[in-house]
């Protein structure tokens, strides 16, 4: 069920889907998503499909994590990224294969504590896990050469814009809670924020403040 061969069928199944960039692919081929779900769930941990995580919370679509690294990776070098949302940690070990540092928040302790259990058990060292309100970013370590959100707000918050470098994205579905939102892309040029629309998804909402 997590064998190789699962693995292989579905990066063939994010080809079909539209998927081009081939480290994106490869990491995808090489990271054991079924250590980031419950062991219940482990014998579908290859499905293109989000899976729940506990807490209300879901492990996003594989199809959506390969989309929103290409969306990263496009048009420049990445070396510090920041995740609102690590939920299971599994998005910011696909990053972290891929750039120089992760960043990531989330505002619910247990989550966080699970992420940081995998990633240590599979010795990822560049990713650096941060109990908060991702609403705020992680203004220490800013700026970010990109930034992704996989909670979805109203509308961006002003503070993680501001925390891009020049040249930075970032990428986040915006909209209502509940449904279906646009994911974007905002490019940073100095302080001009160009934004374009990649897709419809649907993701859980990004909500205020921390919880245990
Ligand atoms: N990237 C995750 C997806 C998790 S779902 C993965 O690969 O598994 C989105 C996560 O965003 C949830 O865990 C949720 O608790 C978190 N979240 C929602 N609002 C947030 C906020 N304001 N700050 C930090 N995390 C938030």
């Amino acid at each position: 069920m997590t064998s190789q061969r699962t693995r292989d069928r579905l990066v063939r199944q994010l080809e079909e889907a539209g998927i081009r960039n081939r480290r994106v692919l490869d990491v995808i081929a090489n990271t054991p998503r079924h250590l980031f779900v419950d062991e219940a769930l482990a014998s579908r941990a290859y499905e293109n499909t989000a899976l729940p995580i506990g807490f209300g919370q879901t492990i996003s679509q594989p199809y959506v994590v390969a989309r929103m690294t290409e969306a990263v990776l496009e048009g420049g070098v990445r070396r510090r990224v920041l995740e609102v949302g690590t939920g299971s940690g599994y998005q910011a070990a696909v990053l972290a294969q891929l750039v120089e540092r992760v960043y990531s928040v989330e505002r619910i302790h247990g989550l966080q504590r699970q992420a940081r259990e995998v990633c240590s058990a599979l010795r990822i060292r560049n990713v650096s896990l941060r109990h908060s309100d991702g609403i705020c970013g992680w203004p220490e370590q800013a700026p970010f050469d990109a930034i992704v959100l996989t909670a979805a707000p109203r509308e961006v918050p002003e503070a993680l814009l501001q925390q891009l470098a020049p040249g930075g994205v970032l990428v986040a579905p915006v909209g209502g809670d509940g449904g279906s939102q646009a994911l974007v892309r905002i490019t940073r040029h100095s302080d001009v924020f160009e934004q374009q629309f990649l897709e419809s998804v649907s993701f859980v909402p990004m909500l205020p403040g921390t919880s245990r």
